[in-house]
């Protein structure tokens, strides 16, 4: 039978290999003569909920390659308040049907995609028939296949498309894969990773299922499976999993909690656990030879804190998260170099977890190609 190991050696060549095939981004490029200070990319926001309102736009005021240059929401009063908040011109407000106009707007480099996921695609789609690069939140999409299309439409379109993967940019879980890489603690035995919380409004979109693919696994759980991705830096090679289901009506299209077990190549475990009805988990440890180390909280915009079993210290000031994975593509943009989270990161994740699915649905271990 033929092996689905994949190795970590194969793991990094297969980044790379994504990097040296990406398509040519660089066509219509602003161009920086020497001496001169490269222009701050223009990012316009579409969806102007609670992300884009409390994290991104106070994110972008921070960047140092990233301005404010657009919005593009259905609902004209949250225009008019973000048009005065940020000194917006009315050429620089689209709604989701006047996407297309993006096209004639040079002031506008970047979309960053912050609907819901059922929508991801759609408007990543448009954004880029529009000469977009797009930043896309995670989860990427609700189906490999649409992360496929987006992928496909970027590429055809020359554009970039990367995915809002905050943590890999957070200084304490850069250690943590540092110390990972490094074998500072030897080699890795398990990595347990949990991240939930008690989500409130029953009326959410969160809660339904047509635009949030699933439940707290698409929304939260995501980033339990991204830090045992990260800290591995390899591929999970089966997984198994179990869902649990109450009679709280608020969780009649998606799961409520799921707790999943990945096998990994060298005989790694990794441990996860996510939920909408419980407050507490927010944490990863790393259990190695010679000890452990881990972050918790891990997965909060600040006050991220991390231990070490051999009680050095895993301190880092807080950074804005949103600001550097910004600043960090806006960069790729300048210099024509690809994302260390582009949609092929994007789409791995969404595959990993249709998997976990699966193997909830049925009881059964499931084998990742
Ligand atoms: P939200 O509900 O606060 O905002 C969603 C926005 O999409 C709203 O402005 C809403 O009006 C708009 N929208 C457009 N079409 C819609 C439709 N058909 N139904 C419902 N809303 C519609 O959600 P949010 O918390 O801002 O999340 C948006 C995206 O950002 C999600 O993909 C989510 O997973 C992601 N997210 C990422 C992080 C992170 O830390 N990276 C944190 C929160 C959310």
């Amino acid at each position: 039978m033929k092996s689905i190991r994949v190795s970590r050696r194969d793991f990094l060549r297969k980044s790379a290999l994504t990097a040296a095939s990406a398509p040519l981004w660089g066509a219509l490029l602003p161009r920086v003569n020497a001496g001169e200070e490269p222009r701050k990319l223009g990012f316009a926001l579409v969806g102007l909920g609670n992300l884009s309102t409390n994290q991104l736009a106070p994110a972008l005021q921070k960047t140092k390659h990233c301005r404010l240059a657009g919005i593009v929401t259905g609902t004209p009063a949250k225009a008019e308040k973000w048009k005065a908040k940020y000194k917006l011109s009315d050429k620089s407000i689209y709604s989701y049907d006047t996407m297309e106009k993006l096209a004639d707007n040079p002031d506008i480099d970047v979309v960053y995609v912050v609907t819901p996921n059922a929508l991801h695609a759609a408007h990543t789609i448009k954004a880029a028939k529009a000469g977009k690069h797009v930043l896309c939140e995670k989860p990427m999409e609700v189906s490999t296949e649409k992360c496929q299309t987006m992928i496909a439409e970027c590429n055809k379109a020359g554009k970039q498309l990367a995915i809002g993967y905050r943590c890999q940019f957070e200084p304490h879980h850069l250690e943590c894969v540092r110390l990972a890489r490094e074998k500072i603690f030897g080699e890795l035995h398990l990595v347990e990773a949990k991240f939930g919380f008690a989500i409130g409004d029953p009326n959410q979109w969160r809660l339904k299922r047509a635009l949030s693919g699933g439940g707290p696994l698409m929304d939260v759980g995501i980033y339990a499976l991204q830090t045992t991705r990260m800290i591995t830096g390899a591929e999970p090679v089966s997984v198994t999993a179990t869902q649990t289901k109450s009679d709280d009506e608020r969780f009649k299209e998606v799961e409520e909690s799921l707790t999943w077990e990945m096998k990994f190549p060298d005989g790694i475990v990794a441990k996860c656990s996510t939920t909408y009805n419980g407050m507490g988990m927010n944490d990863f440890t790393v259990h190695a030879d010679k000890g452990t180390f881990g972050l918790s909280p891990a997965y909060n915009y600040g006050g991220i804190r991390g231990r070490r079993s051999d009680g050095k210290e895993l301190r880092f000031d807080s950074i804005d998260q949103f600001a550097a994975e910004m600043d960090d593509f806006a960069q790729c943009i300048l210099n024509i170099k690809p994302s260390k989270v582009p949609g092929e990161e994007g789409l791995r994740d969404v595959k990993i977890m249709m998997a976990i699915y699966e193997a909830a649905r049925t009881g059964k271990m499931v084998k990742l190609a």
